[in-house]
């Protein structure tokens, strides 16, 4: 006995049904990013271990327990990529793209993380990743998040709000820390493992925690900001200000810190009420030190991941359910010539119309059978070959949503014809 297959937990199907919400978004940012001047580029999904473990920091949620880490049996240590600007940064080393160079990318697909699946949290998931190497900032910072507003305003979401702090340099987050150690140590009593783990290893990601029963000691602890050194304040009142010019409503949030080591000054997160319990659609924030921790030259950078399952739950909300574009034009065809001739002739107008959206009847059937999947189509009109057609070497016309008069073209004419007739239906 066969056992039907089951599709692993966490991992999801995109069905051709939800598929246009996904198109619209990704049509959409690609534009976005290359009016803002930002270039795709593909990294792989797979990448050493040790880039991740390097990169993401080893007292992270991803690096401590989220990585489907694998190996060949060569000993070597692989993994999936849990999210994209490791890979980024890199292939900007390993492909000499640095040297003192400024370099706009972006780049989109999936990211595996192994955690607990809900509703719009996944084990695979779908991210568009825009990064900006080079740039000290904080206008291009301000203008990152400029594009990302622009998104949500074309995509029509309006339920989201951008969330800011500045992390400083990794010199005052020292600083910082240890005031933060002294404060954790006297609340140790609260403290779960992981992070009585963190206070010795990263006790800023102790902030992070998503842990109920620590959330009022969290929200007591100092804060960062009041320890922020005069250049990251600077650059960070540049921001702010910027923003405000523009016209970009933010709240400052001195508690977020984000899930991954390598940020310093800027971080901000879009997060919405939408969604439930995944508020977080789009983050990211500034990794000046990332690069020369990588082993690549001393570079100044800022990115933002955007979770693509969440974005188009969103617009889902907004805009109902999107439809992708029925055909134009639906053959159909009875009897075996007039098959024959029908694909002759839809590859003529495929030719002469490369826009038209064109359907022939694929499988057979008879007119009344044919008929029912033309109107099923959406087609706005059917193009019908019999054999009596066939034998005066004509197509008949019918309208299929609206009532209006059958006529003929010859097949000669068709292509000249078609458009006319099918402007004269959107009328
Ligand atoms: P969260 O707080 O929801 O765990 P995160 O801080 O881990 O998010 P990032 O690592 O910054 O998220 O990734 C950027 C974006 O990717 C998030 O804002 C979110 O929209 C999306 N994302 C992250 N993890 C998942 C997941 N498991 N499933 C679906 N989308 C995700
Ligand atoms: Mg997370």
């Amino acid at each position: 006995m066969s056992v039907t297959p089951a599709a692993v937990r966490g991992m999801n199907d995109v069905l051709p049904a939800d598929i246009a919400a996904w198109q619209l978004l990704e049509r959409t940012t690609r534009e976005l990013f290359a009016a803002y001047g930002f270039q795709e580029m593909r990294v792989p999904v797979v990448e050493h271990t040790q880039l991740f473990k390097r990169a993401i920091g080893e007292y992270t949620d991803i690096v401590e327990k989220e990585m489907y880490t694998f190996s060949m049996g060569d000993g070597e240590s692989l993994t999936l990529r849990p999210e994209a600007t490791a890979g980024i940064v890199r292939a900007a080393i390993t492909n000499g793209m640095l040297r003192g160079a400024r370099l706009k990318l972006w780049t989109s697909g999936p990211m595996f993380r192994h955690e607990k699946p809900q509703k719009e949290r996944y084990r695979q998931f779908y991210q568009m990743d825009v990064e900006a190497l080079g740039f000290p900032g904080p206008d291009i910072d301000a203008e990152m998040i400029a594009m990302s507003a622009r998104l949500w305003r074309q995509l029509g979401l309006t339920r989201v709000q951008l969330k800011l702090n500045s992390l400083g340099t990794p010199e005052s987050r020292q600083a910082y820390r240890a005031v933060l150690v002294r404060y954790f140590e006297q609340h140790a009593d609260v403290l779960d493992e992981d992070s009585r783990r963190r206070l010795t290893g990263n006790p800023l990601r102790i902030l992070d925690s998503k842990n109920p029963a620590m959330q009022q000691m969290i929200a007591g602890a100092p804060l960062l900001t009041e320890h922020l050194d005069a250049e990251s304040r600077a650059h960070f009142d540049g921001l702010c200000q910027m923003l405000t010019a523009m016209g970009i409503p933010f709240e400052l949030d001195p508690r977020l810190v984000r899930g991954l080591d390598y940020y310093s000054r800027t971080v901000f997160e879009w997060v919405t009420d939408a969604l439930g319990s995944q508020g977080a659609i789009c983050s990211g924030g500034r990794y000046d030190g990332l690069i020369t921790q990588l082993g690549g030259e001393a570079t100044p950078a800022i990115g933002f991941a955007m979770g693509e399952e969440r974005v188009v739950a969103l617009i889902r909300q907004a805009q109902g359910e999107i439809l992708a574009p029925a055909p134009d034009v639906y053959v159909v065809a009875v009897g075996e010539a007039a098959v024959r001739e029908a694909l002759v002739i839809a590859e003529q107008l495929r030719e002469a119309l490369p826009a038209l959206r064109i359907e022939v009847n694929m499988g057979g059937g008879n007119f009344k059978a044919q008929f029912r999947r033309a109107d099923r189509s959406g087609a706005a009109l059917a193009l019908v070959l019999g054999e009596d057609e066939l034998a005066r070497g004509v197509v008949a016309l019918k309208p299929l949503r609206q009532e209006g008069a059958q006529s003929e073209a010859a097949i000669a004419e068709l292509a000249a014809r078609l458009p006319v007739v099918l402007k004269a239906l959107e009328a």
